[in-house]
Formats: structure tokens, sequence, C-alpha cells
């Protein structure tokens, strides 16, 4: 009478289907998390990633010892450690969560396959959608290509079931088995410790999950719809990004609590005629599109999804791109979120595509290229919604902004940075200098940045390319490579 139940981007006990059902079987569930660098190849944890799952999973192991059970934690590959691990519990089947992510695809089928030869049942549990992805399709029965049917036909569906309760007791299996400790796994980093900023920002972990759901939902859903794209309010999106992408909470959860908030009669309309429970379910419905397009195009993280654009020569230039990740650019709006980005591990929507398109367009180098420093600093970089979004901003998705619109930086920045609390606040050295030229220092009078102490190249950079020049530049690049093709 005992199951296993194998922890992956899963890391909570509410809503929790595998565990659920493992102890609807079995009276002795044994809790195990497996931990493999190397699995993922290109795409195996960040720096950042590894520092949440640190304490992500401190939190888990704490969670169900004080339910009664332990968290197993052992390092290796999983197609081994799991059913070695079940056999030896005298487990009569293994559960865990479905990914839609391809490199735990493949695992599940060695798995499955190792389990079946000692007949264990293998039992995946869908987890991370809110909908079988295998499901949804168009009326032809075709896999959706575009987010704003997809959305719809999402929208139409019956709601997903409520979310399951936590589950509160756990009974582990007798015998003794073998267990890493965290500490020696050294997630975090020491020399240097660069996570000051992540510790101020964040509180991984189930229990920090709810607190920032509930807060956010309590106080600021309402006014999402135009707070939303306003990077210097630090109220204005819900920042649940990596409690998703870790799974401390369910999309299922945050639906049905969103939907709960919103019912309390406080649906006010915002000023695009929308309310802002209905925008954040249409960005909650992104992210369910972003699983669903992994799910059907596993090459997604490394390939366009439009392979016209493999005809494009995107530049070498590791001085762009190098001054990009540090955000040392010249231009404030992109440097400003390059720097939040370094600082807290999250940087705001609307700047990661003011960046993105900074850098595959103005400086043409590749989306793979950006991808991988975002995948590598990011607390919520996730497979899925990291490959789409670079490729939706790249213009190489199949759902895009066509690649010849180009944000620009300085427009954008006036827009939805109009104060620059924003930029001064991550860019402090143009912490004087005007509203007006806030966005372009390099257009500012020599004697407006001599009043705000600024010497451009010295102080803060000039702009390592001319936004005019780089527009044209991948302008033309589309058209003599992709489009004439
Ligand atoms: P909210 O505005 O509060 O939205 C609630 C939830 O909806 C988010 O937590 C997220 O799960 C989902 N969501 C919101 N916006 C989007 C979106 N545009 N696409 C898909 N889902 C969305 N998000 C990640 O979670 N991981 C990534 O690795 C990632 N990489 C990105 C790379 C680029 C170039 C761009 C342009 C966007 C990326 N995003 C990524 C999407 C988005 O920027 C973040 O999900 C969002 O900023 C998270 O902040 P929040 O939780 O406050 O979002």
């Amino acid at each position: 009478d005992t199951a296993l139940v194998w922890f992956r981007n899963d890391l909570r006990l509410a809503d929790h289907r595998p565990l659920t059902e493992a102890l609807q079987e079995a009276r002795h569930v044994l809790c195990v998390f497996v931990l493999d660098r190397k699995a993922g190849g290109a795409w195996a944890l960040g720096g950042a990633s590894l520092w949440w799952l640190h304490h992500s999973l401190a939190a888990l192991a704490e969670a169900i010892g004080k339910a009664g059970g332990t968290l197993i934690l052992r390092e290796g590959d999983a197609a081994k450690i799991i059913p070695a691990l079940a056999s030896e519990a005298g487990a009569a089947s293994v559960h865990c969560g479905r990914s839609h992510e391809p490199v735990l695809r493949e695992l599940d089928r060695r798995v499955e396959k190792a389990l079946a030869q000692h007949d264990i049942a293998f039992r995946s549990h869908r987890v991370s959608t809110l909908f079988e992805l295998d499901t949804i399709r168009t009326q032809t029965g075709k896999v959706y290509g575009v987010y704003t049917p997809f959305a719809r036909t999402c929208r139409g569906l019956p709601d997903p079931e409520p979310p399951l309760p936590p589950v509160k007791q756990l009974h582990a299996p007798d015998g003794k088995f073998a267990s890493d400790r965290l500490e020696d796994w050294h997630l975090l980093p020491t020399r240097p410790d660069w996570a000051g900023g992540l510790r101020d920002a964040w509180n991984p972990g189930e229990a920090g999950a709810h607190a920032r759901m509930q807060r956010f939902l309590a106080d600021h859903l309402d006014d999402y719809g135009d707070s939303r794209n306003i990077p210097g309010n630090e109220d204005g999106t819900s920042m649940l990004s990596p409690h998703l992408r870790w799974g401390e909470l369910s999309p299922v959860q945050v639906w049905h609590a969103a939907r709960e908030a919103n019912g309390q009669g406080r649906a006010r309309k915002g000023s695009t005629g929308r309310s802002g429970f209905d925008t954040f379910q249409g960005e909650i419905l992104w992210h369910e599109f972003a699983a669903y397009l992994l799910h059907h195009n596993p090459a997604m993280p490394d390939e366009p999804l439009r392979p016209a654009y493999n005809r494009l020569r995107w530049r070498h230039d590791p001085r762009g791109l190098q001054a990009w990740q540090r955000g040392q650019t010249g231009v404030p709006i992109v440097d400003a979120g390059m720097r939040q980005l370094w600082h807290i591990g999250w940087m705001h929507n609307r700047v990661r595509m003011i960046t993105a398109s900074l850098l595959t367009k103005h400086l043409l180098v590749s989306w793979q290229e950006g991808e991988a420093w975002f995948w590598d600093t990011l607390v919520d970089g996730d497979l899925a919604t990291n490959s789409a979004s670079w490729q939706w901003v790249a213009g190489t998705g199949t759902d895009s902004q066509p690649f010849f619109r180009i944000f620009n930086p300085v427009t954008q920045g006036r827009k939805f940075d109009p104060d620059g609390a924003y930029v001064r606040r991550w860019v402090p050295e143009l912490q004087r200098l005007g509203d007006r030229w806030l966005h372009e220092p390099w257009e500012a009078p020599e004697a407006e940045l001599e009043r705000a102490g600024i010497r451009l190249g010295d102080h803060y950079p000039r702009p390592v390319i001319s936004l005019t020049e780089g527009r044209d530049r991948a302008l033309a690049a589309f058209r003599n490579e992709v489009r004439a093709a």
C-alpha cells in the first residue's frame, strides 16, 4: 500500500492531483524530487532558477514534514532513480505532474518503460495548465497557431474543476530511504553572492505564492487593465510568474481565485473597456497558449516557428550583446529593464518586449541569444513562455508582431514611463535629468546634461546603436532575406 509521488515543476501541496490520487490509492506515500543538472542540455536550469529552486524545495520539504511525510532528494538521472526508489519502497504506482516540456516528456517515456519492467504503474496528471492541451483544436481539428481564436475557444469551455484542497496528512512508508541534503547541492551562489536583490524581492514557496496572490487580487485586480502596462507601478501586475513557473500555484488556482475576487461585486471596467479581471484572465490564457505551442512544437525553444526566418542573417555582435546584457546600451528604458532583470530576476512585461525588440531588431542579434540570457537570469524562466514570447517579439512566431513592426524605445518610454519613475529607479545616473530628455538623453542640450551632472560616454553611455539606423537595417534585412525569398 505504497505510492511514489515524483515532484517536478509542481512544488506545492494544494491542487496537486498526483499527491491526492496517490493518497486515494495507498496509505503510504513516498515524496521524491530528483535534480538532474544536465537534463535539458542548453536549457539546463539557469543560475536564477537554481536559486529559486533551493528555496522552493526547502519550503516544500518543510510543508511535507509538517504533514508527517518526508521529501527524498536525489541527484542524477530520474529514469534510473525513480524506478529504483519505487521498487525499493514496494510502490504499486508512481504519480507525477504532466509536462509540455520536450525533455520531461521524453523522460516520462523512459520512466514508464522502466517501471513497467517492475510491474509498477506510471500515472501522470495535469498540474500546470488549465485544460488538457491535446483536446483544444480548431473546428477542423487543427492545432491553433494564433492566440485570439485559441483564447476564445478556451473561454468557451467549461471552467476547469475547482482546485483540490491542500493535502494535510501524509504517512511515509516504513524503511529508510537515502536522501541528499539540500545544502549539499549548492544551488545558491556564494562567491560572488549575487542574490541579495532576489532575497529582498521574493518569497519562494507555496505560502509566499498564496500571500502574493491574495494581496494582488484583493487590492489591484480592478485596476489591472490600466496599470499592467506601467512598469514604474510595482503593484500594477501580480508578480506571480515565478510561483507559477515552479508550480507553487497552479493556473487553476489563480483562475478560480481571480473569479472569486471579481465576483465580490467589484467588476469595474478600465479605460480599455474591459474589466481588470477580464484582462488578467487573458494573460493567464497567454501562459496556457505558450504551453500549448510548446506541446505541439517541441523545437520552439531553438527554431523559428516560421522557417522563412532561418534565412535571416543575424549579426554577430558581442559588444552590442554585452551592452544589452549589462544594461549599458545608452537607451534608458532598455537599460532600466536589463538592470531590473539582473537585480531581482524579473522584468516587467512591457519592458521585456522593449528590450527584446531592441536586441532582435535594432541590434539584429538573434532572438535565441536573448532567450538564453533571459533563461539564465529570470526566476520565472519558463521554457514555453520564454521561447514563445521571444519568437513573438522577434516576429518569427506564427502568432506575432510582424517583423517590420519595431518598438521605438523612446516613444514606448514616454508613453509607459511618463514620469520616469521606472528609469530613475533602475538607472540612478539619470536621476536628475528632466522628464523631457529622460528617455533620449543623447538629444538633450549640453546645458541640461550639465545641470543633471551627466557627461554622456562617461557617466552614462552614448547609445550603442542609432535607433534610426538600426531600424532601417532591420527592415532591409527582412525585405532582402526573408520576404524576397
Ligand atoms: P501578470 O501581468 O500579473 O500576469 C499574470 C500571469 O499571466 C503571469 O504570472 C504569467 O504567468 C501570465 N502572463 C502574463 N503576461 C504573459 C505573457 N505576455 N505571455 C505569457 N504569459 C503571460 N513569462 C514567464 O513566466 N516566463 C518567462 O520566461 C517569460 N519570458 C518572457 C520573455 C519575453 C521576451 C517576453 C516579452 C515575455 C516573457 N514572459 C515570460 C511573459 C511575461 O513578461 C511575464 O509572464 C510577466 O511579466 C510576469 O509578470 P506577472 O506575474 O506580474 O504578470
